[in-house]
């Protein structure tokens, strides 16, 4: 049997990050840099005003007190707005707004508040330092400086800085296009009336959730039937317009296993037994240079299989590492048996437990119900699978073993449970964790 670790290593050495190519802001929400982008401007672009209120020369401000105010007459009036405001004469004031560009020979602005707000003279009643809410040109980014390496996930805050850099189509790597294709002669597409003997097609649902929650875009062709020609048309007619294709099902050892059948010797694609449970049947290859992973049929086997082997390659596709899912250290709660030489995950729910059985620092893992491969209740339930090294197979309560956080939002349940600034996270990828105790 392969292990776990060598069929995913043999995936990620055969995927590569998408061809960089520039995007517009839209598209480039939630892919990577590709590329540094350094900064063609300075921001801000030119000395502004940082409040409302008067640009004057901080020397001529000098004495004003709230019981002697300086009067200063007002010049000009400066909105935020194109054009370059008139030079400010010595002994004068002028109205600005907030954004707008400071005239020259202005070196301070007094906010409205400390004047009596005059349109034709204003009363300065304190005295300003030069540079007081005074935003200097290129204080945030200077011309010429990186903005965002390479390897940045462009999200909310880096859309808005690359924007404000006026970068209109940053280099990034596209979102892998990835085709999600089920077989089974079983199946008919969900809200449809069931006949004996049919099941809905809930694999390629999952599977395409899953894969667009790691960032990449699914075309989803449902319910092939267990016929070679039918699933060799399927998977031919997207192979020229995908960057990997995930099916489910067909890769067992029985008869009208589609997949296996028509897979087989096509490029470089190779069926194994992965000692790992739920999952064992796997394959995975190129045909005609695209990535194929074939997972297995039984729903909690598919999307597991996903989260340990689809979500790192697609991870990588995307220039990212492939670190996978993040990995806690979890107490174990519940006694645990678990199969000789196989690495098993155990889909838990997590608490937060002190000794006294009140919350407090610990973090324990309970299985959240049936573990059986075609089980997915457990798996909706989960916040996390529990990881059993193949070595082991009881886990006594109080046991501590890595587990895998699940979840679009598992940033959240991190946050919940108290993980996030805390050092207990365990980055490292190794396949095991001693137990304890
Ligand atoms: P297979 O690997 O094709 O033998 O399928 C294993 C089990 O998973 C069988 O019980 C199938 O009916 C079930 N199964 C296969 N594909 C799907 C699917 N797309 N949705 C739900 N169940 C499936
Ligand atoms: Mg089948």
């Amino acid at each position: 049997m392969t292990t776990v670790d060598e069929h995913l290593e043999r995936i990620l050495a055969a995927v590569a990050p998408t061809r960089p190519r520039r995007a517009g802001l839209e598209q480039a929400h939630g892919c990577v840099l590709a590329a540094d982008v350094r900064a063609t401007v300075a921001l801000p672009g030119f000395d502004n005003s940082a409040m409302d209120g008067y640009a004057v020369r901080a020397a001529d401000v000098a004495e004003a007190t709230e019981d002697a105010p300086t009067t200063l007459p007002v010049v000009d009036d400066i909105p935020a707005g194109p054009g370059t405001p008139a030079p400010l004469e010595p002994g004068t004031a002028a109205r600005i707004m907030t954004g707008a560009p400071l005239p020259r020979g202005a070196d301070a602005v007094v906010q409205l508040e400390w004047t009596d707000g005059g349109r034709e003279s204003v009363a300065v009643r304190r005295p300003a330092g030069r540079g007081l809410h005074i935003r200097r040109a290129g204080e945030d980014v200077a011309p010429g400086a990186l903005v965002l390496p390479a390897g940045t996930v462009i999200g909310s805050a880096q859309i808005g800085l690359l924007a404000a850099v006026n970068v209109a189509r940053p280099p990034v790597h596209p979102r892998p296009r990835v085709a999600v294709l089920s077989t089974g002669t079983e199946l008919v597409e969900v809200g449809s009336p069931l006949g004996a003997g049919q099941i809905v097609d809930s694999n390629s649902h999952g599977i395409a959730a899953a894969a667009r929650e790691a960032g990449a875009v699914v075309r989803r062709l449902a319910g092939v039937p267990d016929e070679p020609d039918a699933f060799g048309k399927a998977l031919h007619g997207v192979l020229g317009d995908v960057d990997a294709v995930v099916t489910t099902g067909g890769v067992s050892v029985g008869a009208y296993d589609v997949v296996k059948e028509v897979l087989t010797g096509t490029g470089s694609v190779r069926f194994d037994q992965v000692a790992m449970q739920p999952g064992k049947p796997q394959g995975f290859g190129l045909v005609e240079g695209v990535p194929i992973f074939t997972l297995p049929g039984n729903p909690a086997s598919a999307l597991i299989s996903f989260e340990l082997f689809v979500r790192p390659a697609l991870q990588r596709m995307r220039g990212l590492a492939a670190t996978g899912l993040p990995r806690i250290v979890v107490t174990v709660g519940t006694e645990l048996r678990s199969p000789p030489g196989r690495r098993t995950f155990v889909r838990v729910g997590l608490d937060r437990l002190g000794d006294d059985g009140r919350p407090g620092p610990a973090t324990v893992a309970r299985p959240a119900g049936g573990q059986g491969s075609h089980q997915l209740t457990s798996l909706a339930g989960a916040q996390a699978l529990l990881i059993v090294p193949e070595d082991v197979t009881e886990v006594p309560v109080g046991a501590r073993l890595s587990a895998l956080l699940l979840g679009a939002d598992s940033g959240a349940i991190l946050s919940r449970m108290g993980w996030a600034d805390t050092d207990t996270t365990d980055k490292g990828t190794g396949p095991s964790e001693p137990i304890a105790r």
